[in-house]
């Protein structure tokens, strides 16, 4: 099967009317996209997915819908005016513009994939130490090294040693190949805007950066009404902003986009203990869609945010390579104890069992609805070669994520056949968006919902008017039975069923 890049993802996203690019009329707005009728309502079953499981499925955790306005204020406390920012650095010959971290981060990863490949050839196994790795490979010993360099600069917040980092280690622009670099420096990410009509008196506000904090601020008010008992979490799924340096990587970094976000409240010290079993409760979600399993890793975060004791990425093996798709973090008492702080209000919570008051630790899950979005669509869309020399694109998606679950098609626009469809048609509808189509020849129609993911077709001809039986053709292996219509909800629905989904997630 041929491997599907980048670009032929956002080909097929805009061709069968997934993504758009924002404003198109308008020559696009960077990094800002518009869904479509079918990428709406694939973005929707991976709210739905993430939802039940988190949400509805657990009843310690609840949800909600906070506004995207927040008080200034919030920003202080969080550290996000201080320090949201990302290092930037441009070169002088191209003038592209670049993140100095992700520069140094991809040259690491760089000498370590090509260690490892040396390694191998030594019969070194890939479990091995790092230390021991670093003796058996030159170029995996010079990822270490400069690792251990990075990690002291970014901890130092030394952003001239970044610059002489990417000198000494030649890195070139990926376009001019040059290594002019201008020097490094911060650019925080957050969009400003203002409240209120007068200018003078207007109130200066961001456009939230991270769903999390509507969490922390509603953190008492959840806690009482819901009666909830530590360990608790709140989960929100909701539009966030930032203005990314670099956005060059269709809906993987978006200027706006979708979070899904949960605050797991734990007792202070059991909070490692829960950092690792969302670990592995988060990583059966992702398995459950049938991802390979080398798709998926876990990357511990090499420079720890000075108010987290563990932090872990989920990464996929996207067309650009293994990058975040989901953040595990042990966000310790930060966030709670700087809006105590900052707002002058007790944020604690009264341990019945221990008789005592505390400020509860966090561990926080968070994930990128777009990048999952990416992530789902590059592991399904599919360029098959066919034995008679055709090639067929289908998108294999997991049918209960599938925007449309059934198509009806009939033979033919005539004898009769038409008003048989919209019949068996109206029926489905009720198990998820069917689709009726009756325009191109048979296998025009196949192709599309190939494209489209659809699981299954059913085909109404001469026959289903003398028989009442249809042929229902399946997507992955385009094998046709022939069926009595009766039986055709049953086939759909088991198929499609969200909570069979579940069920692999959860138990
Ligand atoms: P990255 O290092 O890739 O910029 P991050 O560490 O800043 O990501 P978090 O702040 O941990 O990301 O945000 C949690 C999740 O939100 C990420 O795992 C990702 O899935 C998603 N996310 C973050 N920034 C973007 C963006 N610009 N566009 C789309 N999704 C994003």
């Amino acid at each position: 099967m041929a491997e599907i890049d980048l670009q032929k993802i956002v080909s097929h996203c805009k061709e069968y009317g997934f993504v758009f690019p924002s404003s198109e009329i308008y020559d696009n707005l960077g990094a800002v996209y518009d869904y479509g009728p079918f990428g709406v309502e694939l973005k929707n079953a991976i709210k739905e997915y993430w939802w039940k499981s988190m949400v509805q499925m657990n009843d310690n955790i609840v949800g909600i819908d906070a506004a995207i306005f927040m008080h200034p204020t919030t920003w202080k406390a969080s550290g996000h005016v201080d320090s949201f920012s990302d290092p930037l650095i441009d070169n002088k010959d191209s003038k592209k513009r670049y993140r100095a971290d992700v520069l140094l981060e991809e040259k690491i990863e760089k000498f370590k994939e090509k260690g490892l490949k040396e390694l191998a050839k030594k019969g070194v196994s890939s479990d091995a130490s790092e230390e021991d790795k670093g003796k058996a490979s030159r170029d995996y010993n010079k990822g270490l090294i400069l690792e251990a360099e990075y990690i002291k600069a970014a901890e130092a917040g030394d952003l001239k040693r970044y610059k002489e980092l990417i000198e000494e280690y030649e890195i070139a622009c990926e376009v001019s190949g040059s290594k002019n670099w201008t020097e490094v420096r911060q650019f925080n990410l957050m969009f400003a805007t203002k409240l209120g009509s007068l200018e003078e008196s207007a109130t200066d506000l961001f456009l939230r950066p991270e769903t999390a904090q509507g969490i922390f601020v509603n953190f008492l008010n959840v806690q009482k009404t819901g009666r909830m008992k530590i360990p608790f979490g709140i989960a929100q799924i909701g539009k966030a902003f930032r203005n990314e340096i670099v956005a060059r990587q269709f809906v993987f970094r978006m200027r706006e986009f979708e979070q899904m976000e949960m605050q797991f409240f734990v007792r202070p010290g059991t909070e490692l203990e829960w950092f690792e079993k969302w670990k592995q409760i988060r990583l059966k979600w992702h398995l459950a869609l049938g991802t390979q399993s080398d798709d998926l890793r876990f990357h511990k975060h090499e420079k720890l945010a000075h108010y987290a004791n563990a932090a872990e990425d989920i990464q996929f093996r996207f067309p650009i390579g293994f990058k975040e798709l989901e953040g595990i973090h042990s966000r310790t008492d930060f966030d709670l104890a700087e809006h105590q702080k900052f707002s002058g209000k007790k944020l604690q919570y009264f341990d019945s069992e221990l008789n005592q008051n505390y400020v509860p630790y966090v561990v926080e899950t968070s994930i990128g609805l777009d990048r999952m979005f990416l992530r789902v669509m590059s592991e399904s869309l599919k360029e098959e070669q066919l034995e008679n020399g055709d090639t067929r694109i289908v998108l294999n998606l997991p049918p209960a994520l599938a925007p449309i679950k059934v198509a009806v098609l009939p033979l033919l626009k005539k004898d009769g056949l038409p008003d048989k469809a919209k019949e068996i048609y109206n029926q489905l509808r009720f198990i998820g968006r069917a689709f009726y189509e009756e325009k191109d020849s048979i296998g025009k129609r196949y192709r599309r919902m190939d494209a489209l993911g659809t699981p299954y077709c059913i085909t109404v001809d001469h026959q289903t008017l003398e028989d009442n039986t249809v042929t229902i053709r399946e997507r992955d292996s385009m094998a046709q039975e022939r069926v009595h219509i009766d039986q055709v909800e049953e086939i759909v629905r088991k198929k499609v069923d969200m909570n069979e989904l579940l069920k692999k997630a959860m138990i």
